[in-house]
């Protein structure tokens, strides 16, 4: 059977991973989340570079390619070490939406994501998949919920994890990481015009991924 490059981007807590990761299992594709790059790298600086001061050295190609090294034995390592456990929490969520705009940034971690590409067989989550990463993946979800709900499923995600969240910190969160990835000057978060639109505010998991199961078995006729 013919193998594909499927692009899912959207919004911030949208459940853009889930789907995609459960979309590549049925698919019997590798899953790529592109989101945890940026929070490596987020994760790094946070580690390494101290306060926002330093965070220059992010600027320059040579010092990424020199720094930080991400590898996957299965799970994301950073310099060697697993991060998985460590990238979820919200500071480091701001701090990867913060260095992403960086250009040296972008063209280190999008080198990497194309590289990963190349065999097709891929389900790569993100936020400039189907218009930068892979403008040409033959197909593309644009995925979507009202911000109230969003804020919703990270409130539960974070209690879940033995976090003491507040709903209205939550919700301003999820606005303003909304605002910054949506105009940032470089790869800033839109749907590609070929891209299909998923709004889930109101679909239950098992709704929203018949659905597209469905739609990814007619491109794979
Ligand atoms: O998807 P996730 O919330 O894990 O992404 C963390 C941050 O990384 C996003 O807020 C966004 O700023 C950045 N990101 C990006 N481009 C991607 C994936 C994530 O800029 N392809």
């Amino acid at each position: 059977m013919k193998k594909i490059i499927v692009a899912i981007d959207g919004y911030s807590s949208c459940g853009k991973s889930t789907i995609a990761k459960q979309l590549a299992k049925y698919a019997g594709y590798t899953y790529v989340d592109t989101g945890a790059m940026y929070r490596a790298v987020a994760l790094y600086a946070i580690e390494n570079l101290g306060n926002l001061g330093n965070l220059e050295c992010l600027e320059s190609l040579e010092y990424l390619e020199t720094h930080i090294h991400l590898s996957y034995a299965p799970d994301l390592c950073l310099n060697g070490t697993p991060v998985e456990d460590k990238i979820r929490s919200l500071e480091v969520g701001n701090m990867a939406s913060k260095i992403s705009p960086i250009p040296a940034v972008r063209q280190f971690l999008v080198a990497q994501q194309q590289a990963m590409g190349q065999q097709k067989g891929i389900v790569m989550d993100g936020r400039d998949i189907g218009t930068v990463v892979f403008p040409n993946a033959e197909l593309k979800f644009f995925l979507t919920a009202s911000p109230e709900v969003r804020a919703e499923r990270r409130f539960k995600e974070l209690q879940a994890k033995g976090e003491q969240p507040v709903f209205e910190e939550v919700l301003k969160d999820v606005n303003e990481r909304d605002y910054r990835d949506t105009h940032r000057e470089i790869s800033p978060l839109k749907q590609a015009p070929d891209a299909i639109v998923v709004d889930n505010s109101n679909m239950t998991r098992e709704q929203q991924m018949e659905a597209i199961y469905a739609i990814f078995d007619r491109h794979n006729r």
